[in-house]
């Protein structure tokens, strides 16, 4: 399903004029319009799935393939790099299609706040 209410699924479809820095068949990568590190892209499938709780194990695997290949792409592979996904709402997830952070470039903390 695509909804046209979601941003995420808007994006991941074309309609809004975000490059993607790397896509495959059932995932699309942009970057984070207020990036939290050097390194700050968003992986999302292209159908809506609201987050893991939903996601079928086809597009879990796509997403995560494709942000290994962001990672490995955009030089943090070596240094290190964080994945994110943040579920619900004491995670502070803000946009409710299942998307994965790619995070590095420079040191992070633990624990996360
Ligand atoms: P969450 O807080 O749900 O884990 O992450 C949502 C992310 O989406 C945030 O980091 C936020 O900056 C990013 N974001 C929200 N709206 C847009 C947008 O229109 N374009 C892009 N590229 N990122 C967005
Ligand atoms: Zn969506």
């Amino acid at each position: 399903m695509i909804s046209d209410d979601c941003l995420f699924c808007r994006i991941a479809r074309g309609d809004v004029p975000v490059p993607f820095v790397a896509e495959n068949a059932l995932a699309v990568a942009f970057r984070d319009i207020h990036p939290q590190a050097p390194v700050h892209v968003l992986v999302v499938p292209r159908t809506h799935v609201t987050s893991v709780l939903e996601a079928d194990p086809a597009h879990l695997n796509a997403v995560m393939q494709l942000a290994i290949e962001v990672a490995r792409a955009e030089g943090v592979a070596e240094s290190g790099f964080r994945l994110v996904l943040n579920t619900s709402a004491d995670a502070g997830q803000s946009v409710l299609h299942l998307h994965a952070h790619v995070l590095g470039g420079r040191a992070m903390h633990w624990p996360p706040g």
